[in-house]
């Protein structure tokens, strides 16, 4: 079998297109484009790429973009006063914190200053209890991502077991509640799971989010199954750079129905979702129904 490959790249085109027309839409009807603010501490430059591309693609698709950015030593207080100005601005329907902060910050703490409303990352703990709850809330934007490929690719994803390799509350966790809302059968691995392979040769869904280059055989795949791989890990070959995920592309391509490629699948879909996010979070902030565009 050659898996099919789940192309994110063009997932995120046209998703990108239908968010400019409900951003045009928006715009018509309340006097002003949804707005997303971004917020830099320090000078880490793969922080200020990310930064830069986020406040482009949210003018690309007709949105406000606000960045700020403080120095590497900023205060807690002048970064939570930060917050506080940009919870108050009703221009602004998302907030997002570049993570990870300088060590001295305490990122958690930032983390909840921010108004759950805004939270368009989907980190704060009452949107992550929304979403535990089967609540409507703002859901982390790389776990959105790879639940809307999977839908793209599989229909319906009811009763179908699924593996989740990876428990952070950026990716693993989420992941796994949206896929037991999708009435999915979920398997939550980790660093201390016994036996991986046993667990994914049950797997019709595999997500992995480990940060560990191709750990994944492809022998461990189930035939037929469905790949997500989440994870970028930079290595070396031949000489060259490359970017890999935590699944041995290859091998795991023979065996699955289909797969994410790393780069290309997950990667484009989740700066997409965090417009997404900013445009569900302005209409539900001026009161008007959200499309629905999972
Ligand atoms: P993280 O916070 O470091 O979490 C990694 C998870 O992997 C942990 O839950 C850890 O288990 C688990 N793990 C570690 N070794 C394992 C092993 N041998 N077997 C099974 N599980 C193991 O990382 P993250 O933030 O979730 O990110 C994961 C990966 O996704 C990273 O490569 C990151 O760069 C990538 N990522 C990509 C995107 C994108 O847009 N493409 C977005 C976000 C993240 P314990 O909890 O037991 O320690």
């Amino acid at each position: 079998m050659t898996a099919q490959i789940i192309d994110g790249k063009a997932f995120a085109a046209s998703l990108g297109e239908r968010i400019a027309g409900h951003a045009a839409a928006f715009a018509a009807r309340t006097g002003r484009a949804p707005g997303l603010a971004v917020v830099l501490v320090g000078t880490d430059p793969a922080s200020q790429v990310y930064v830069r591309s986020k406040g482009r693609m949210a003018r690309q698709l007709g949105m406000e973009s606000f960045e700020h950015v403080l120095s590497e030593d900023c205060t807690q207080q002048e970064l939570m006063s930060l917050i506080g100005d940009l919870n108050a601005d009703d221009t602004v329907d998302g907030i997002l914190v570049q993570l990870p902060l300088p060590g001295h910050l305490d990122s958690l703490a930032v983390i909840k200053a921010i108004d759950p409303d805004k939270d368009v990352d989907g980190l704060h703990p009452v949107n992550a209890g929304y979403l535990a709850s089967g609540m409507p809330g703002l859901v982390s934007c790389t776990p959105l991502g790879c639940l809307m490929l999977l839908r793209s690719s599989l229909g319906n994803l009811s009763g179908l077991d699924a593996v989740v390799v990876g428990r952070s509350i950026l990716v693993g966790k989420p992941m796994a509640q949206l896929l037991l809302a999708e009435n999915c059968t979920v398997t939550m691995a980790h660093s201390r799971t016994r036996d991986l392979p046993a667990k994914l040769a049950q797997a019709d869904i595999v997500v992995a989010a480990v940060g560990a280059a191709e750990m994944i055989q492809g022998d461990w795949i189930k035939p037929g199954a469905t790949v997500i791989d989440v994870g970028t890990s930079r290595v070396t070959r031949d000489g060259k750079a490359r970017l890999v995920g935590d699944v041995h592309f290859e091998t795991a391509a023979r065996r699955a129905r289909a797969i994410t490629p790393v780069p290309g699948g997950v990667g484009p879909m989740t700066i997409m979702t965090l417009m997404h996010n900013t445009l569900i979070a302005a209409y539900r902030r001026v009161g008007l129904p959200a499309p629905d565009l999972k």
